[in-house]
């Protein structure tokens, strides 16, 4: 039998020991993809039991896209001064959560770039309305790359920041950022946004002070196998030390491939292998069966189809992910790079669940069950694409 078949065949028994990081980088490098991502579901079925896949309805808001970090995969961004640049009123930002509000969405995912100048009280003015106007909506806000330099203008630490924002009425801070942590590759596309331990750091501090938290991973620019397991270590060591500490943790880990359209990432390694950039769908899913076996302590694993198409996130399902994410209405950093499609109306992840083999369940932004009504039409195949004239 060879080493990968026997990783495999100890994962799959009941109460298996804990995967290590030599461990999961063999069956990365060389398990048979059929049965990686069988292995994957079972545990998924053992983690999360029953059939049912969760999704949430939120938007996202980008309330400014002024940014001084110029990461190199970013297409979102755009320097001060630049003719392009906005900052958006907290009456425009208040009119897009209503519009959630409309469709009995309850999170909004607001993020935006390192803005030199917004002042604390900027922030803080427009949580506190926001939480004042919108009261049924989860604040999920910020990147710790943005706390950092909200810390860096007012002088106070990032600790601080965050248990300003908390009062102020922030829910969570999301796993922007984190893309890979691993110094060698994070430094090379982004050397101003600062080491894997900054990430870390600033994503413990939210967690003590009970914020909603998830870690993200982008995989693509060019790292090893070997590489993507140690970002997985990181968030793994992390969330130890912050269950021991009695916090909740990462809620959730979400991976997805670099994009690679419009980008300077892009532009530099135009004419390389694609196959050695961003990430086929084979490799994706590959990623979620590992991350599956890897995180004995992260309960969800979600599926992005905004990168991947809502067929390859179906695939992830039966690879060990048990969450569709969200309908991101009006997803614009993600959209910047090339991808085509990224907000998508709760039937329309309905169906994806649905024809998968699972049934779908409406959460919170912390992973409470909501009451949920299957639309008719998430029963139906989707109409094929209108052919041009
Ligand atoms: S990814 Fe975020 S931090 Fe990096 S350039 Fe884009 S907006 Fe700025």
């Amino acid at each position: 039998m060879t080493d990968s078949r026997k990783i495999l065949a100890i994962q799959s028994a009941v109460d298996p020991p804990r995967l290590s990081i030599e461990e999961a980088t063999i069956l990365y490098d060389e398990a048979e993809f059929g049965e990686l991502l069988h292995a994957g579901l079972l545990r998924r079925r053992s983690m999360i039991p029953g059939n049912e896949v969760t999704y949430l309805v939120d938007r996202n808001v980008n309330y400014t896209n002024v940014c001084t970090i110029n990461c190199q995969f970013c297409s979102f961004y755009r320097p001060p001064g630049h003719a392009e640049t906005y900052t958006q009123t907290i009456d425009e930002i208040s009119y897009r959560f209503s519009e959630l509000e409309d469709i009995g969405g309850t999170r909004v995912l607001m993020q935006g770039g390192v803005h030199p100048e917004l002042p604390l009280n900027w922030y803080i003015d427009l949580l506190s309305e926001l939480r004042r106007r919108h009261p049924s909506i989860a604040l999920d806000c910020f990147s710790p790359i943005e706390i950092e330099g909200i810390a860096d203008i007012c002088g106070l630490s990032t600790k601080e920041v965050l248990s300003r924002f908390k009062e102020a009425g922030m829910h969570g801070l999301p796993g922007g950022g984190a893309e890979m942590l691993v110094d060698v590759v994070r430094l090379d596309v982004s050397p101003k946004k600062g080491s894997a331990d900054n990430w870390l750091r600033v994503m413990e501090e939210a967690q003590v002070l009970g914020l909603t938290t998830s870690a993200t991973n982008v995989i693509g620019f060019g790292e090893s196998n070997a590489h993507r397991v140690q970002h997985m270590d990181r968030v793994r060591s992390l969330q130890d030390a912050s269950k021991a500490a009695g916090c909740v943790g990462f809620t959730s880990f979400i991976a997805w491939p670099v994009q690679l359209e419009n980008n300077s990432f892009g532009r530099r390694n135009r004419g390389r292998n694609r196959i050695e950039l961003g990430a086929t769908s084979r490799e994706y899913l590959r990623h979620i069966a590992v991350s599956r076996l890897f995180f004995d302590n992260i309960d969800h694993i979600q599926a992005s189809w905004p990168t991947m198409g809502m067929g390859i996130a179906q695939l992830a399902l039966l690879a060990g992910a048990d969450d569709a994410g969200s309908t991101m209405m009006e997803e614009n950093v993600v959209s910047a790079s090339g991808t085509t499609k990224t907000e998508a109306a709760e039937t329309e992840l309905q169906r994806t669940i649905l024809m998968a083999g699972f049934r779908p369940r409406k959460r919170d932004s912390d992973y409470n069950l909501l009451n949920t009504t299957i639309e008719s039409k998430a029963n139906t195949p989707a109409p094929p694409p209108t052919q041009p004239a």
